[in-house]
């Protein structure tokens, strides 16, 4: 067994025995209480759902042996109010009739761990079977103990993360303000070597701002909540060229793209990978002015999509290195940036299941090519 279930001797597993049949329950209990192992169970019984109910809310059961067909009420039902109830650490094992899987299913689907018809119980897997549910049982409200730990700890860091951004960012803005004010009160009578010096603290600082916003950006591409819904990609290459309007404009790029599938994906990344890909298309441009394309094709299964641009090109040695963050090829004052725009890239595709690339273009320039599995 993976884990050792939670039963000393003096800790007996409490085991609630819910049938109406005194024989069957005789049978139940003489079973148990034969088993050989490292555990020690403390039965419970009763005829009614009614008692078992009252029995299950005055003491934790381990694990609850429920018929599917009691006088009061069937198994379902029960499973219905104890779950409504919020009991949702106790291992139930259904025990039905022959020829009842439907009532099986259905028990299974409101939680219940294992089924076990009534004429398989002599054969010796009883006791096993209440042993695996219960084990699974405590697996579950450990794995949703853990669950809730993280996401509140994931919540604290996000809170955490957000006040340091923000205080950061307004101290920069600060700087930036008294480089400002220091060109309009003091700049005649300044010489050129002190006016470099505030122009230089003034970018750098701008730099800075600019790095807050892009890890903040990094951080909630890797760890932000979102679902994931259809969505026409085609639809998406577009709102990403919208947002880069501005870049389009001043550097006269052109942008095509041919036809997107549409797929399920998280919308909010996608849309940030097609936008880092395509700003880097216009930002590592050569001396001519950007031509990108963009295109989809199925290949074994899954959609490749490419975005080529005639820039400059990577060389083959940083190929793969360029997805990593803070990575760059291109000196901070040739072309602005932190290195960590693709490094989103692939975290994006990563979280898609697919892989991420740069291939040479012919002619020059490069295309940058990720996978996404079909549905
Ligand atoms: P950033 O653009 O902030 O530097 P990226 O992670 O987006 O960071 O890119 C990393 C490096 O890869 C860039 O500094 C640049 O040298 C190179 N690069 C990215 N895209 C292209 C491209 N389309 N053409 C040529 N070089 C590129």
């Amino acid at each position: 067994m993976g884990m050792q279930l939670h039963s000393q001797k003096n800790h007996p597993l409490k085991i609630l025995v819910v049938e109406d049949n005194p024989l069957d329950r005789a049978l139940y209990k003489r079973m148990l209480t034969r088993a050989e192992g490292p555990f020690d169970f403390r039965i419970f019984e009763t005829g009614s759902a009614k008692e078992g109910l009252d029995l299950s809310r005055q003491d934790h059961m381990d694990c609850i042996l429920l018929d599917y067909q009691l006088p009061d009420a069937d198994g379902i039902d029960f499973l219905r109010t104890l779950r409504a109830e919020g009991d949702s650490d106790t291992a139930i094992v259904m025990v039905t009739g022959q020829g009842c899987e439907k009532t099986a299913v259905e028990a299974m689907k409101l939680g219940a761990l294992d089924y076990i018809t009534k004429s398989s119980i002599p054969d010796g897997f009883f006791v096993q079977s209440i042993l695996n549910a219960i084990e699974r049982a405590q697996l579950k409200t450990q794995i949703s103990r853990y669950q809730r730990e993280l996401e509140k700890s994931n919540a604290a860091l996000s809170d955490f993360t957000n006040t340091v951004a923000h205080d950061l960012k307004a101290a920069l803005r600060r700087i930036i303000s008294y480089c400002d004010i220091l060109r309009e009160e003091v700049w005649g009578k300044l010489n050129d070597e002190e006016k470099g010096y505030i122009d230089r603290l003034s970018v750098n600082t701008q730099r800075l701002h600019q790095l807050v916003d892009d890890l903040l950006s990094y951080a909630r591409t890797i760890h932000g909540r979102e679902e994931k819904v259809q969505k026409d990609l085609g639809k998406v290459v577009e709102e990403a060229r919208e947002d880069l309007g501005a870049m389009i404009a001043e550097t006269g790029a052109k942008i095509t793209a041919g036809p997107l599938p549409v797929l399920s994906v998280y919308p909010v990344r996608i849309k940030q990978l097609f936008e880092n890909l395509l700003s880097n298309a216009i930002k590592y441009r050569s001396d001519a002015a950007p031509v990108i394309h963009v295109w989809a094709e199925e290949r074994d299964g899954e959609w490749v999509f490419s975005v080529r641009d005639n820039g400059l090109g990577i060389a083959p040695e940083y190929r793969e290195k360029i997805f990593r963050e803070f990575e760059r090829l291109h000196s901070q004052d040739k072309v602005e940036g932190s290195g960590l725009g693709l490094a989103i890239c692939q975290k994006v595709v990563e979280l898609h299941d697919g892989r991420i690339w740069v291939e040479p273009a012919e002619g020059g320039g490069s295309v940058f090519k990720f996978t996404l599995p079909k549905e």
